[in-house]
């Protein structure tokens, strides 16, 4: 992947120190509930205000947003409150209204970034502008779609670029609306270094109860921020109510997240640290050596399957291992399901092996 070319987040002028909070309601319904929000978001000290205008609903006849009638609510916000203001766009459309209306900052949305045809049909629409991006992951778990959203933009010189994780559809029976895709959002940081990511806990919880461990959750993987749906009569809200907090709840939950710095200037816990990591850094050289070994001995066992004309793959075998060593997760105190994940992967690169013979 080419190195992403941009402008670090401080150079913004947006946010100011860590959790740096984009909040403001899910959908603008109206004037009034727009300005009565970003009053009381103001007043707990928000700096950057969403709203969503075109709203991408799952079902045909639910409110789909004001659309740009909402463009001038939204600069009277800018005005009054001195804040930043920002909306999703999903055409170029969108963008033309939005760049001569003045908005601060634009997200391209979850459905959106799953369509490289729209993203592209974006980024050049952008094309010649310096407004910050915001990316939202894909609806569905694939970090090349994410990456390739970013990289559509920043080709098109848009460097103020931040990607938003809100986690991903799931069959799965989960608390949240959305499965968090915490590893997918870590790999994306270490993929692209300089690029900020802030988490929307709203849209991974689909309910405010979640909204305090998830936040957390992200604080302490180490997110640049958050995004968070408030509306200042949530009940009320046209869409997402039961995710939305009302500007008093949003300064608690600020208030009871904790912080972890980056870095600690303690010498003895960066000494202990170190210790630490070099006690696992050996314990990862022989995980790896003990998975070659693993690997060797399955090697033989293809070669002798082939030699006696037998069948790979064994009725009931696979079965006794995921058995055996899904007890041996409880006696260790692991997760059985994690452990299960790990040894599905060795287990398939195992099969792979005794083809090769
Ligand atoms: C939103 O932020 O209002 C929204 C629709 O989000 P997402 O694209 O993450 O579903
Ligand atoms: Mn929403």
């Amino acid at each position: 992947m080419s190195a992403l070319k941009l402008v670090s987040l401080e150079d913004w002028g947006f946010f100011g120190e860590r959790p740096r909070v984009i909040a403001g309601p899910c959908s603008a319904e109206s004037r009034e509930q727009l300005l009565e929000t970003a009053a009381g978001l103001s007043g707990i000290g928000i700096k950057v205000f969403r709203a969503g205008l075109w709203k991408p609903r799952s079902r045909p006849g639910s409110f789909e947003g004001v659309g740009a009638e909402g463009l001038a609510w939204l600069q009277e916000v800018k005005e009054r409150f001195a804040m930043k203001v920002c909306t999703e766009v999903a055409s170029a459309k969108h963008v033309e209204g939005c760049l001569k209306s003045g908005i601060d900052m634009l997200w391209l949305g979850a459905r959106t970034t799953a369509n490289p045809f729209l993203v592209q049909e974006i980024a050049e629409a952008l094309s010649g502008s310096d407004i910050p991006i915001l990316v939202k992951n894909p609806v569905n778990p694939e970090l090349p779609l994410w990456i390739g959203a970013i990289e559509r933009l920043n080709r098109e010189g848009i460097t103020k670029l931040a990607a938003v994780h809100r986690g991903v559809s799931s069959s799965e029976k989960i608390p949240y609306r959305n499965a968090p895709q915490w590893n997918m959002a870590v790999e994306l940081r270490t993929r692209c270094p300089n690029l900020p990511v802030f988490a929307d806990p709203s849209h991974i919880a689909g309910d405010k109860a979640y909204l305090r461990e998830l936040s957390q959750r992200a604080m302490d993987l180490g997110f640049d921020g958050l995004m968070i749906e408030s509306h200042y009569k949530p009940s009320c809200a046209l869409s997402d109510a039961s995710q939305q907090l009302s500007p008093q709840e949003l300064k608690a939950l600020l208030e009871s997240i904790s912080i972890r710095e980056t870095f600690s200037p303690d010498e003895r816990f960066r000494q202990e640290l170190e210790q630490l990591r070099a006690q696992m850094d050996v314990i990862d050289e022989d995980l790896v050596a003990d998975l070659a070994s693993r690997m060797e001995v399955s090697a033989k066992i293809g070669a002798m399957k082939k030699a006696h004309n037998v069948a790979i793959i064994q009725a009931g075998r696979w079965e006794k291992v995921l058995a055996k060593i899904s007890d041996l997760a409880v006696k260790y105190n692991l997760d059985p399901g994690f452990v299960k994940e790990i040894f599905c992967a060795i287990h398939e690169a195992s099969v792979e092996e005794q083809q090769k013979s």
